[in-house]
């Protein structure tokens, strides 16, 4: 018999019962520490106090009122992004896919407007994630998404990762733009090389294409820049962002520059829910963290310090984890001779939540408030969930 819950998910057989910091309770009765911030939506931890007063505050004055009207917190958040991006405009929604959505959706409505309807097709990367609606797993691409839910949206042309002479090649006169993520999440934490970056913006601009980035995984302050494009010293012309952004609330944003949205004129896109009063209170209270002077900084060493540490744990433990990679405090260990789901149950075994990707790779995505007590405990943990499920020798 189908249990009440569609069992949609393959659950892990536990729940929490309180968060507190880096920290998850859990109903055995046992202590976590939560390298995995959900899925890298809860970036300042369990019931950050500063959030905490925010939302409890909003609450007591009003939840929802619609797009219909002026939601105060909402000009405030998208002057806030405004200001610190490379953005002029922000539309904010619910979730990831719906960021991607409006994304999609606008590059097709600046060529229309443009008078060239028919530049209506998104080149996008191999291995990719973009979300679970219909548009954006025909933008993903994967099989394991696609699968049963035929037909596929028209409009997405696939490329190898990293491979420009493959993009150039599948440009053509209905191409209208590119989506592309920084550093691949779900496909197994695999980071954009900044040439590969720079490259995809001069190629935008020699086709009159629009670039998306899709930072809802390795935006917010997730790789020690507040956005991961400002490594690469570029900037794309539409991003989507959303799980860290609410630090736990469910919201999405579109950032885009004046020129490519220009066609979002009212009664172009909408959302029922998105941008609520309360919502945008959480996001505020975020960014009011995000944007203390010294904090993303604090993400960059700390992050540096965790991946020397697992350097070291991969010398340790060569036929478990078989290279480290990703960025900030986005960090992948690519298993080796065993599975990503052994070395997540050992690690979750020895008190450390991760969560798994593609490729075989365990993700780390702790909460950007981590110290080095945090990393040395981590480490800990995985230094013994490794030795305990190191295979034997042939
Ligand atoms: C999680 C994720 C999405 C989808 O977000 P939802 O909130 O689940 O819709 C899209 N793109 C990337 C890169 C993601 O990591």
């Amino acid at each position: 018999m189908i249990p009440a819950l569609m069992p949609n998910y393959a659950r892990i057989d536990l729940a929490f019962e309180r968060g507190e910091g880096a920290y998850l309770f859990g109903s055995d009765g046992r202590r976590y520490l939560d390298f995995a911030a959900g899925i890298a939506v809860t970036a300042l931890g369990h019931c950050h106090p500063h959030l905490v007063t925010k939302l409890k505050d909003q609450i007591d004055k009003v939840w929802h009122v619609s797009n219909l009207y002026r939601v105060p917190q909402q000009e405030e958040l998208a002057q806030r992004l405004v200001d610190a991006t490379f953005a002029d405009t922000v539309f904010f929604c619910n979730s990831g896919a719906e960021a991607n959505e409006c994304g999609i959706k606008m590059i097709r409505r600046y060529h229309h407007d443009a008078g060239q309807p028919e530049r209506n097709r998104l080149i996008t990367i191999e291995g990719a994630f973009h979300g679970r609606t219909l548009a954006t797993i025909s933008a993903g691409g994967q099989s394991k998404y696609l699968e049963g839910f035929s037909p596929r949206v028209d409009g997405f042309d696939q490329v190898a990762w990293g491979n420009l002479n493959e993009l150039r090649a599948a440009i053509g006169p209905h191409t209208a733009g590119i989506i592309v993520e920084p550093v691949q999440g779900e496909g197994g934490i695999r980071p954009a090389s900044l040439e590969y970056l720079r490259q995809l913006r001069a190629i935008a601009d020699e086709f009159g294409l629009l670039l998306m980035f899709d930072e809802i995984q390795c935006g917010v302050g997730r790789t020690g820049k507040l956005f991961a494009y400002e490594w690469a010293g570029i900037a794309p012309d539409v991003m989507a962002v959303a799980k860290g952004i609410g630090g736990g609330f469910p919201v999405g944003a579109t950032l885009a520059t004046e020129r490519a949205a220009k066609g979002m004129k009212p009664g172009t896109h909408g959302t029922t829910f998105g941008g609520n009063p309360l919502a945008m209170t959480a996001a505020n209270a975020v960014l009011d963290v995000l944007l203390e002077p010294g904090f993303l900084d604090g993400v960059d060493r700390i992050g540096r310090l965790l991946w020397r540490e697992l350097l070291d744990l991969q010398a340790r433990h060569p036929t478990v984890i078989q290279e480290v990679r990703g960025a900030g405090l986005m960090l992948g260990l690519k298993c080796g001779g065993v599975t990503n789901t052994d070395l997540q149950t050992a690690a979750r075994a020895e008190g450390l939540i991760t969560v798994t990707a593609g490729d075989n790779v365990v993700r780390l995505l702790p909460p950007l408030i981590i110290g080095e007590d945090h990393v040395a405990e981590a480490i800990a943990s995985l230094d013994r969930a490794a030795a305990a499920i190191t295979p034997p020798l042939q």
